[in-house]
């Protein structure tokens, strides 16, 4: 019984940005007597059939933008004889549709870590249940992952989570309702040691995978302290793991870069940021979302500011050497003509080194998915046949691309609008007017490459309507990777050591 774990995706191309953690976590979940697992991540290359036999196991890891491709395969693999397993934050929130449309024999909900060895157990005792239940695990509970098993020449950044769920409630989100509100943080040792390990093969990019690298801040605890709240010294505690984490990195080798996804309230914690900077956590997605306060409010994100202020705050991460992938959304009821051109400038104001700009989706899950789901029942829109509120199992090439009704701009002018703020922020002038933030040669290059490879992969294939378009900017993407890669990785270090554990703190 051989085990496949494939990462399913409709474009391969040879090399990835970032490794998908989950399928080295779940090869390390998987008991050595069921042998080494084969992971296929269609992000470099198609999945090859041929290599699947009768009763072995495919398991297989979708997200709402790739169910569809996921189902696709494991169709394939049913066909030819295999245990189908779907896990994932879509099939935990639609388990019933991965038997419907992917051919399921099983589906995993929440967290696979644990319940992965079940799984394969029962299978292998011909007794596979429909639905396990993963659950969240304890932080201290996350498996690392067996980076032995990666190719050391396909991908550009590695990925080591530290922390899973996130306090706030932001309505286009659902990483808080899938993975729980409360901070389920790692201890800093089993991070470092991965951290070393893939420093050792020569990966020195490296991105903590975290929902909110800031779980708590510090008005959390002056709040809870204010009103003699039970969970003072449990905010505490969380804190000061975050600074023994960031201490142990400090110590690793200076050419090392984290990449991280942030709440902006980081930006009034000096103390937060100072250690950031100690840490060489270098980059940071920032959910910036709008650049309006009426736009924040309608996404339930008014703990981020606007205006000036947004501008100060933004800047106060550049001061601290962490630089900024602002991520906006257009499509916003509250967004006019003059948004676009105003987001623009404010990332250019701002010091913003990347940026993307999705246009507002309804994303399973979300409040806002439940809310648009109310509203669209009576309309029983359908494209082929399939409900509108499914539109992740209509084929990519007909589905809509925006779905939210606005009360000025039809869906073609916002999208049109969006495709021309991606042009304007990643042409090649700005581009190379933002890469002075380094002088060395080498670091400017590796950034012009970056700017031009991210819009190929992110914007084009996403926005553009025509499949020429499209076949355009994956080919592109194609041709850019290669280089991309090399200035990421550097020499292998196989002799680093562990930084030694800190006295714990008190
Ligand atoms: S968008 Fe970010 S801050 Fe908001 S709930 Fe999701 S992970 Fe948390």
């Amino acid at each position: 019984m051989n085990i496949h774990l494939i990462n399913p995706n409709d474009t391969s191309f040879g090399i990835g940005i970032i490794v998908p953690r989950w399928l080295y976590v779940l090869a390390s979940a998987t008991p050595a007597r069921f042998g080494t697992p084969k992971i296929i991540d269609e992000t470099l290359d198609e999945m090859d059939f041929d290599t699947v036999e009768p009763g072995d196991v495919v398991g297989i890891g979708v997200h709402t933008l790739n169910a569809l491709r996921g189902y696709t395969l494991g169709r394939k693999a049913r066909e030819r004889g295999a245990h189908v397993i779907f896990g994932g934050s879509h099939p935990t929130l639609y388990p019933e549709e991965a038997f419907e449309h992917g051919g399921a024999t099983s589906v995993v909900t929440g967290d696979g870590d644990h319940v992965w060895s079940h799984v394969l157990e029962d299978i292998s005792a011909g007794k596979p249940q429909r639905i396990y239940v993963g659950g969240r695990i304890e932080g201290d509970q996350f498996l690392p992952a067996r980076w032995d098993l990666m190719p050391t020449d396909s991908y550009m950044i590695a990925s080591v989570q530290t922390v899973r769920g996130c306090p706030k409630h932001c309505s286009f989100c659902s990483v808080w309702r899938t993975d729980g509100q409360r901070p389920r943080q790692r201890m800093a040792d089993g991070v470092v040691q991965e951290v070393v390990e893939l420093r050792r093969m020569g990966f020195r990019f490296i991105l903590l995978a975290d929902d909110n690298f800031y779980p708590v801040t510090i008005k959390d605890i002056e709040l809870e302290e204010r009103r003699n709240g039970p969970r003072v010294q449990e905010l505490k505690d969380i804190r000061a793991e975050r600074f023994e984490l960031m201490d142990r990195l400090a110590e690793l080798p200076h050419d090392m870069v984290f990449l991280t996804q942030i709440t902006m309230e980081a930006a009034d914690d000096p103390e937060y940021l100072e250690a950031m900077k100690r840490a060489h956590v270098k980059g940071a997605l920032v959910g910036i979302e709008s650049v309006t306060e009426e736009g924040l409010k309608a996404v339930f994100k008014d703990f981020n500011v606007a205006g000036d202020e947004l501008i100060r705050q933004l800047r106060r991460f550049v001061e601290h050497d962490v630089h900024i992938l602002g991520s906006f959304i257009f499509g916003l009821s509250t967004d006019r003509e003059d948004t676009f051109d105003a987001t623009v400038e404010l990332a250019g104001k701002a010091g913003l080194d990347f940026a993307q700009f999705v246009t507002l989706t309804p994303f399973p899950g979300t409040i806002d998915f439940q809310k648009w789901e109310k509203e669209i029942e009576q309309a029983k829109e359908t494209v082929d046949g399939i409900p509108l509120n499914r539109f992740w199992l209509i084929p990519r090439s007909k589905r809509p691309k925006l779905y939210l009704p606005h009360p000025t701009m039809t869906p073609e002018e916002i999208r049109v609008r969006t495709q021309n703020v991606w042009n304007q922020f990643y042409d090649l002038p700005s581009v190379w007017k933002r890469s002075r933030v380094t002088n060395k040669l080498r670091d400017r290059l590796a950034y012009v490459l970056i700017s031009m490879l991210f819009p190929q992969m992110y914007a084009n294939t996403g926005l553009a309507t025509d499949s020429a378009r499209g076949d355009r900017a994956r080919k592109w993407a194609r041709w850019l990777a290669k280089p991309c890669r090399r200035v990421f990785t550097t020499r292998p270090m196989p002799e680093l050591q562990v930084p030694p554990s800190r006295p714990q703190f008190v």
